[in-house]
């Protein structure tokens, strides 16, 4: 790799810099603590229970089609392990971009959409700046501006879970936030946005509007028209999607955003060099020939989510309707923790949510296979019987 820095070592003035604060002594002293603003983030976790239904994390119950790991296998072997991958990631981006109708210049890859969400505010956030959300929402949104230190606005959802564009005026006007995040369909609600009241938030920010759609596919609407030219405060809006859920590939870690070209180059100066490995770039520019397989997949979990849906409908649960492969539910009579424990006592897990800002109650189940389906719906019956 081509030197960063001119070919000049900056070792020597870092060590004079030295770590200034407490627990950081000079030689022969104790290890650094860790920045104070971090002290207080517990990391983002999802319990790994070994069980027989994993109904937990959102991923495809799927695997991906047959002939795309065919695809994949072959073509491994003519890449150049040798040498440093494409740093542009031209061939996928370039795929990304015919298949969303927008421009190369358009589209940044990342290790999954979680770094395109750091990236985004490694570039944009920081000390002085804030980033706005409404809570409940995707969890990593607020780790990641603090693990930025961006200071994070809150708002709240309706009691439905659903913006309120009073509060989302109220919470822009006091804050100012750089960056405002939508999560649409929203995790762990499972709830989308109405188009319009997307429009009427990019219409109020003054900065960014980062729109979360790790679920789009399952959604009966994207906000991706609203990035292509022409439309106002296209240049301020940013769609975010990962290869995670709908792609099957949680496993390959690829996520990308649409948005400017001012925005892409922006991530460009905050990634690493050459972060996209030559693998996930093949994985990801070949997924995309079997769009009609990924069809049929999410096809076969939005009724599953119906048939799910219709079980809970007949429990003494409160649900939400969801345009994601999840659904929320929230037993009536029962502490959520209790129901969480009587499920994997069956070998069911679910996600508990009850401890997430207001989702008291709350239990999160992802769709799965047919089978996986009722067992969960069985367990939970049993449970709260
Ligand atoms: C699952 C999920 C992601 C995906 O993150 P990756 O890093 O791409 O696996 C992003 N946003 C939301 C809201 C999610 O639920």
């Amino acid at each position: 790799m081509e030197p960063l820095t001119g070919g000049r070592s900056t070792v020597a003035e870092d060590r004079e810099v030295g770590v200034p604060g407490d627990g950081a002594a000079g030689a022969g002293g104790v290890p650094p603590s860790v920045r104070p603003d971090l002290v207080a983030l517990t990391g983002y976790h999802s319990p790994q229970v070994d069980v027989e239904v994993r109904l937990n994390t959102n991923e495809s119950p799927l695997p991906p089609p047959a002939a795309w790991l065919d695809a994949f296998r072959s073509e491994l072997s003519g890449l150049d392990f040798n040498r440093y991958p494409d740093r542009a990631a031209t061939g996928l981006r370039a795929a990304l971009a015919e298949a969303h109708g927008v421009d190369q210049a358009q589209v940044f890859c990342a290790n999954g959409s979680n770094e395109v969400l750091q990236c985004l505010l490694l570039a944009y956030g920081g000390p002085g700046r804030s980033a706005a959300l409404f809570e409940p929402t995707y969890t990593m949104h607020a780790q990641i501006a603090r693990t930025t230190g961006t200071a994070v606005a809150v708002g709240r959802r309706t009691d439905e879970f659903l913006l309120d564009l009073e509060e989302v005026s109220r919470v822009l006007a006091a804050t100012a936030p750089v960056v405002t995040f939508l999560c649409s369909p929203n995790n762990p609600t499972g709830r989308i946005e109405p188009p319009r009241t997307v429009e009427a938030v990019i219409e109020r920010a003054p900065g960014l509007v980062v729109i979360d759609e790790a679920y789009a596919q399952f959604a009966r609407s994207t906000s991706l028209d609203l990035v292509r030219g022409g439309t106002p405060g296209a240049d301020r809006t940013v769609v975010v999607r990962t290869f995670s859920k709908t792609w099957s590939m949680a496993g390959v870690r690829l996520g990308y955003l649409v948005g400017s070209p001012e925005v892409v180059a922006a991530c460009e100066l905050v990634a690493l060099p050459y972060h996209l490995d030559a693998i996930k770039q093949l994985a990801g520019r070949l997924a995309l020939r079997y769009v009609d397989e990924m069809e049929l997949r999410v096809a076969e979990v939005t009724e599953e989510r119906g048939r799910i849906a219709a079980g809970l409908a007949q429990l003494p649960v409160d649900t939400w309707p969801s345009d994601a492969n999840f659904i929320l539910f929230r037993p009536q009579d029962r502490p959520a923790g209790e129901v969480w424990s009587e499920l994997v006592a069956r070998s069911v897990l679910v996600r508990d949510c009850s401890s997430w800002p207001g989702l008291t109650g709350c239990l999160r189940v992802t769709v799965g296979l047919p089978g996986e389906n009722d067992r969960f719906l069985d367990a939970l019956n049993e449970s709260l019987r």
